[in-house]
């Protein structure tokens, strides 16, 4: 993908020739130029909070990526390993410290509580960029099955990719996902961007403080490039600037590019489990939806599972606050027990193992594998939660500027999609990126970037809707429409109309 069979040298010629042509601002057979002379008023008036004084002599970059999480890191890697992008001069600028992630050496019989589902084609990019390699593979989970259940009528719908299609074979990647802690994972991709041939500059431990219009210097106009000061005072100038830079990005309010959508006054509790002995069993995802949010445990290599439990804040507080022992019981029940009893569980503060074993005594529920085996104990230290939003971006991209990841779109984790989404904006926007480049066009114009926004901003707000209505669909007690999604889900599980297969092929290259 990323090699693509084309003159590497004369790219390079061109590009160079088109970098000439934008720093002495030369007419180029490109016509945004003409268009961009009217600009500098209109820049003024979209001018945000990010706004202040220019530097004279901030240092000059083709791309600047703000933020260092796994979208920032990827699209680094990727900016480096694609041929025809690989020349360019990149810098990546995090506010946190990269140290702790590069040294990371994972502990034994541990595993964080930060975990990621990544599907094939994640997986695939990973692989060409050199990410992969880097990734312990005993230290990752695959899956071909989900368990995905309604807590409150029991419909079903079972996804097992051996089943549907018979098995596995070379060809087909018939995994639904792989589970990969998130240091891990970013471990692997800082890596994969010390093997580049070309560094980019990365800079960590270092906020983007400001982000204003560059100023006409001597020769050099950069009245149209976005300027980025940092918190040690230094200035870069971008021809692109990407804000990779999460859910309240700095450089989405620059653009002054609206974000739309709504909290959910729930929070993801997240943790890390032993679990009782799974062998007999295939390593399978469990969903749970209960009208308070869905909860899922993911598999983890050995006897280890991972915990996502999307509740209320005053529910994730309780089951914060229980010691190690009641949690793992309310956890099995949130499993087994009806809402009634989840919900009187949620008052208790003590005694949550006594009442849970009288209660499930008393109640019929599956057995593994259609409920995950029992978790026996919480690993210290893994319980921690976040708050939980939709947000889309109205676009994706301005002149110079470019959005991925959370930054563009921040979805319900219920779907494990967020970060796929975000991988798949990198994967979209380097192709549009090598695609300009070899027609000789500025990497920061908008005709370079409009592919990358057509190709990703429908899917991504299909995929967010969707994940949307189901979190209100699944938060009806009662009422007309429980009977109605149960049957939904029958239809699905029936695989009538080759829904369930659909389903399954659309989540693998989301
Ligand atoms: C509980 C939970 C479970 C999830 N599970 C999954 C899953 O299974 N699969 C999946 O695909 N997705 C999942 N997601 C979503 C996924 O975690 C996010 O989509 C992903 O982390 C977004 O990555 P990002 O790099 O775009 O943003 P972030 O991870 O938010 O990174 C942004 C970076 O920008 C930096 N930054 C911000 N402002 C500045 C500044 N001014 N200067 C310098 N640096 C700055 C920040 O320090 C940060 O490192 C889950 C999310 C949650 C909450």
């Amino acid at each position: 993908m990323w090699h693509e069979n084309i003159d590497h040298a004369n790219v390079i010629n061109r590009t160079k020739t088109t970098m000439r042509q934008t720093l002495l601002r030369l007419p180029t057979r490109n016509s945004v130029w003409a268009f961009r002379a009217s600009r500098p008023a209109q820049i003024a008036s979209t001018r945000r909070s990010f706004a202040s004084e220019a530097s004279p002599s901030p240092e000059v970059y083709d791309v600047v990526v703000v933020g260092g999480g796994p979208v920032g890191l990827t699209l680094a890697a990727s900016l480096g390993a694609a041929r025809t992008t690989s020349h360019l001069k990149v810098a990546l600028i995090e506010g946190m410290d990269l140290a702790p992630i590069r040294n990371w050496s994972p502990k034994p019989d541990y595993f964080a509580n930060r975990i990621v589902s990544l599907i094939p084609s994640t997986v695939r990019l990973l692989k060409e960029i050199g990410a992969w390699k880097h990734i312990q593979q005993n230290r990752v989970q695959s899956y071909d099955g989900m368990q995905v259940w309604d807590g409150m009528t029991g419909a079903r719908v079972e996804f097992d990719w051996n089943k549907l299609w018979g098995g596995k074979d070379e060809q087909t990647d018939t995994t639904i996902a792989h589970m990969v802690e998130n240091i891990h994972l970013s471990h692997g991709l800082l890596k994969a961007i010390g093997d580049l041939a070309v560094q980019p500059t990365m800079i960590d431990k270092t906020k983007v403080e400001r982000i204003q219009y560059g100023e006409m210097t001597g020769q050099l106009d950069m009245r149209d490039w976005p300027v980025v000061t940092l918190s040690t005072g230094q200035q870069l100038a971008a021809r692109l600037l990407i804000g990779a830079d999460g859910g309240n990005s700095p450089v989405r309010t620059f653009a002054g590019i609206e974000s739309r959508g709504w909290d959910y006054d729930r929070h993801s509790m997240v943790a890390t489990f032993k679990i009782e002995d799974d062998s007999a069993f295939p390593k399978f995802a469990y969903q749970r939806f209960l009208p308070s949010g869905p909860v899922a445990i993911l598999p983890l290599p050995g006897n280890f599972a991972n915990l996502a439990w999307s509740t209320t804040p005053e529910k994730v507080t309780h089951l914060k606050s229980l010691a190690p022992e009641d949690f793992v019981a309310m956890v099995n029940a949130a499993f087994r027990l009806s809402y009634t009893d989840i919900d009187y569980l949620h008052n208790l503060k003590s005694g949550v193992v006594e009442e849970t074993k009288w209660r499930e005594s008393v109640t019929q529920h599956p057995d593994p594998p259609q409920i995950p085996v029992r978790i026996t104990e919480v690993l210290d230290g893994t319980r921690a939660s976040f708050p939980l939003k939709m947000r889309h971006a109205d676009k994706y991209i301005a002149e110079r500027i470019a959005l991925v990841g959370d930054a563009a779109h921040t979805i319900h984790p219920m779907a494990g999609q967020g970060l796929n989404s975000g991988i798949g904006d990198v994967y979209s926007l380097v192709k549009s990126l090598a695609e300009g480049i070899r027609h000789g066009q500025d990497v920061g114009s908008s005709f370079t970037l409009e592919p990358f926004q057509s190709e990703r901003y429908l899917p991504n707000n299909a995929l967010l809707g969707f994940v949307d209505k189901l979190h209100t669909l699944y938060g009806f007690e009662s009422g007309p429409l429980v009977p109605l999604r149960s049957l939904g889900v029958e239809i699905i599980n029936r695989d009538w109309f080759g829904l369930k297969r659909f389903l399954m092929s659309q989540a693998a290259k989301s």
